[in-house]
């Protein structure tokens, strides 16, 4: 593909790679080539470089005793936190109805194998409906799974508070919390949040993508979904992707150690510009993701009386991306929009825009703009 100028306003479903992380990884893949596992110097300079890595992600998230796997991407830590977690045989799973397809996409197979799987309804702002989530509590439950930051909305869950009521109503479960969207775009204090599990990826924080990791608590009972040559202390069998883990490492060591604050601000500073732009210039616009309670890099809205796959077409001809939602399953009609209680003439005009601190604060009028054309024309349409 040739380079264009473009306005890449997507960065929630996947981000550009940093210069200095893939730096890291062209590096590893250079010199670092060896078999982790096979028994000469180099080897085991590798195999303790990946164990000091694996400490550095759990100090970065303030995990408590436990190990950090890594894994071929949130996909894949989501299924095995589904799948792998010991659970008697018809016990209550409890999982958000707005969870991304990697954690409800296991939740359904996990039904279809006869545990007794219930979907906790979601707000508006996508977060979870922490009464309903009460209700569904008992001895039964055996696993829980429910985000930490939205990807369609950013809405944020209160991931502790739910911890908390799931521990003393149901003090068997094991409570996982998928990551993907939080980590990197607000501080992680996994001992704060009391999760036993935790998943994360890469590719959202201007990392490589197949590369992610799960976290699990010390004494939580797992068993792995790949089984091999034993890597990853059994959990996770095949050859450490040890480019990808070196690149992972130095993707979080920006984010989290070093430019977290800066980031903040200047990506929350975008997003609220652009939201007052867009509802100055843009009439009966919803905006869906919540001022406070999100992450600041996440803002969804539902235009009226347009289609969103149309309206991101139409951008795409000025070289700006955006994103409608599930983007990375966007092969398929979103479910969640049906759980927004959107009117009829917003329900399928939503839209989620994703900045990230490359995005530059003089592009904001030129994308409102554009968005305002598009629309007129849309809508003009729409009528005849
Ligand atoms: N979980 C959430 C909330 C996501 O947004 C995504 C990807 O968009 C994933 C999981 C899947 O992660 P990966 O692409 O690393 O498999």
């Amino acid at each position: 593909m040739t380079e264009r100028s473009v306005i890449y306003l997507d960065n929630a479903a996947t981000s550009p790679i940093r210069e200095e992380v893939l730096n890291a990884m062209t590096q590893a893949m250079r010199s670092d080539y060896f078999n982790p596992s096979a028994l000469y110097a180099p080897s085991a300079e590798i195999s303790a470089e990946i164990r000091r890595i694996r400490s550095e992600i759990c100090a970065a998230l303030h995990a408590p005793e436990g190990e950090m796997y890594f894994t071929s991407g949130g996909t894949e830590s989501n299924n095995t936190a589904l799948f792998c977690t010991r659970k008697p045989k018809g016990s209550r799973i409890i999982v958000g109805m707005g969870e991304h397809d990697s954690v409800y996409a296991p939740a359904n197979e996990l039904k279809a194998r006869g545990y007794d799987v219930r979907f906790v309804p979601i707000m508006r702002d996508g977060t979870i409906d922490a009464r309903e989530f009460e209700n569904l509590l008992d001895e039964s439950v055996s696993l829980i799974s429910v985000m930490h930051a939205s990807n369609e909305t950013g809405g944020i869950n209160d991931i502790a508070a739910l911890v908390k009521l799931a521990k003393k109503r149901a003090p068997k479960c094991v409570f996982h919390s998928d990551g993907v969207q939080a980590a990197g775009k607000i501080p992680v204090n996994l001992r704060a949040l009391g999760v036993d599990m935790y998943s994360v990826s890469a590719h959202k924080i201007h990392g490589p993508k197949g590369i992610g990791a799960l976290f699990i608590k010390k004494g939580v009972s797992a068993k792995p979904l790949l089984f091999g040559g034993g890597q990853e202390k059994g959990m996770r069998s095949g050859t450490e992707n040890f480019p990808s883990i070196a690149a992972m490492r130095e993707a979080i060591r920006i984010y989290i150690e070093n430019e977290y604050a800066t980031n903040y601000s200047k990506i929350s500073k975008y997003r609220e510009l652009f939201k007052a732009r867009l509802t100055e210039i843009v009439s009966d616009i919803e905006i869906i993701t919540p001022t406070h309670n999100s992450v600041p890099n996440i803002l969804t809205v539902a235009f009226k009386d347009v289609r969103g796959e149309v309206l991101l077409h139409s951008l795409e001809n000025y070289g700006i991306y955006v994103g409608i939602g599930s983007a990375c399953s966007s092969h398929h009609e979103s479910r969640f929009k049906s759980l927004l209680g959107l009117d009829d003439r917003h329900r399928d005009g939503v839209v989620r825009f994703s900045f990230s601190e490359e995005n530059d604060l003089s592009e904001i009028d030129f994308v409102v703009d554009c968005i305002k054309r598009e629309l007129e024309i849309l809508t003009k349409y729409r009528r005849i």
